[in-house]
């Protein structure tokens, strides 16, 4: 099969899931999880990633969009780069937030964290399980696990917490005291996408300007 018309399938096998999803409100269900995976299941990774991305309809990236957005807002604060959006299973964006760890002096002032609790105090449970977070890294266990103690449905991250991982690694960062551990490892049946490719270069160069601005890498690490 010529390159072009393995393209052309991905192309129309993503068309396909698009249509049949425009079918299902937002959260996972049985039918669509074995669609995605009949689709994907002999898709190379670089393939199946492309696939991911255009999935994802021109609102999702829209969403994803403002949270590299509010991420970059994040960073020019002197925060940690990431933010978050809270969408309702009906498109409206509820809450948006981003990081404030520095700037407060709390460890735990990830938007996520306060994504959850603000559905917490809001919503009833049905309407958590249809909403849709979308997100500039992926959940850390910290935040995973209000999530799924919460009731929130679908993740759309852009970055990987294994990329983020690999990236601090790359520039020397000292581990953070809580583990990487990717959102199935806290939540396992909670439905997650990403990372979405392209979105994600922009974001690591988020992470680049922030620990540069703090010294890394260092000059005796960087040969
Ligand atoms: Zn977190």
């Amino acid at each position: 099969m010529v390159k072009q018309t393995r393209r052309q399938f991905i192309a129309s096998a993503a068309a396909s899931v698009s249509l049949f999803a425009l079918g299902r409100s937002y959260g996972s269900t049985p039918e669509y999880e074995s669609k995605r995976n009949t689709m994907t299941k002999d898709l190379s990774e670089s393939e199946s990633q492309y696939l991911e991305t255009i999935m994802l309809n021109d609102v999702e990236l829209r969403h994803l969009r403002r949270c590299v957005e509010l991420a970059t807002e994040a960073l020019n604060a002197g925060d940690e780069p990431f933010g978050s959006v809270l969408v309702s299973a009906n498109g409206t964006v509820l809450v948006e937030d981003r990081n404030h760890v520095v700037t407060s002096g709390d460890r735990t002032r990830h938007p996520e964290l306060k994504i959850a609790l603000w559905a917490a105090a809001n919503m009833s449970p049905e309407e958590r399980a249809k909403a849709t977070v979308f997100t500039s890294g992926e959940h850390c266990p910290m935040c995973a696990a209000a999530h799924g103690w919460t009731g929130l449905g679908r993740i759309v991250y852009v970055s990987s917490s294994r990329q983020l991982a690999a990236w601090l690694a790359e520039l020397g960062v000292p581990p953070s005291p809580v583990r990487p551990l990717p959102i199935h490892e806290i939540v396992p049946d909670l439905m997650v996408e990403g990372p979405v490719p392209g979105l994600a270069e922009q974001v690591h160069d988020l992470h680049r300007r922030f620990y540069s601005s703090r010294g890394f890498p260092k000059p005796a690490a960087a040969k």
